[in-house]
């Protein structure tokens, strides 16, 4: 299994409708394994296949639910029906998003409450379940990247313009750009993460505590890119 550099907004491939997968051979399963090796040494809580370059239908995820889902798992060609998305507008805490292809950065963004998922799993067989907050947020993000739309396409006004001035910051929209987990800084702290203990620093302390709490919650997509 191989840890392969995560795309970032701008490289084609992010921004195009992904392949129907045809063929249950190894190499898929070679690819579905390489993007759990990806996802975990990422700390994501989801991947799909077009975040390491290839334009093919098939994410893997990793989340706890409440759902009675394997909280590890991977669909592929997957159909999704939506609960109808609330109109009103995202909650900066509790809707946060992040994405492991726009690292670092995370932005409210309403998401349907509940999504049924129907596909494969990596050998052909049928999958169907419904899963509902923060693990259908994660089936609904995932699926997004499969037609080459990522989250921040989707924001409201006000954090769509925040989201473009941070992708001039860090020069991304342009072809090419990756970064490696477990090689480049985490871009969503995970570096300090197993250091929780021991810090001289209360502010840092707290925000560690925060992150407990949201693991525990099994949310914070934010926390843990997508
Ligand atoms: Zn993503």
């Amino acid at each position: 299994m191989t840890v392969h550099p995560i795309t970032i907004w701008g490289e084609p491939v992010l921004h195009r409708r992904a392949a129907e997968i045809t063929e249950f051979d190894d190499a898929l399963r070679t690819l579905i394994a390489d993007m759990h090796e990806t996802n975990d040494a990422a700390h994501g809580a989801g991947l799909a296949a077009p975040q390491i370059g290839v334009g093919l239908r098939v994410f893997v995820y990793k989340h706890p639910n409440d759902d009675g889902v394997p909280p590890r798992g991977a669909v592929v060609n997957p159909r999704l029906t939506l609960s109808k998305v609330s109109g009103a507008a995202p909650d900066p805490e509790e809707d946060e998003e992040g994405c492991l292809s726009f690292p670092g950065e995370g932005y409210p963004l309403r998401r349907a409450e509940w999504v049924k998922v129907e596909g494969f799993d990596g050998d052909g067989n049928p999958l169907e379940f419904v899963a509902t907050g923060w693990f259908g947020r994660v089936m609904q993000h995932e699926y997004d990247h499969l037609d080459g739309k990522l989250y921040v396409d989707r924001l409201i006004d006000k954090y769509a313009k925040k989201a473009r001035r941070a992708a001039r910051k860090h020069g991304w929209g342009v072809p090419g750009l990756t970064w490696m987990p477990g090689v480049d800084p985490d871009p969503f702290g995970h570096d300090d993460h197993d250091h929780d203990e021991d810090h001289e620093h209360a502010a840092h302390d707290h925000a560690s505590h925060e992150h407990a709490e949201h693991d525990r919650a099994g949310h914070g997509p934010a926390e843990h890119g997508l």
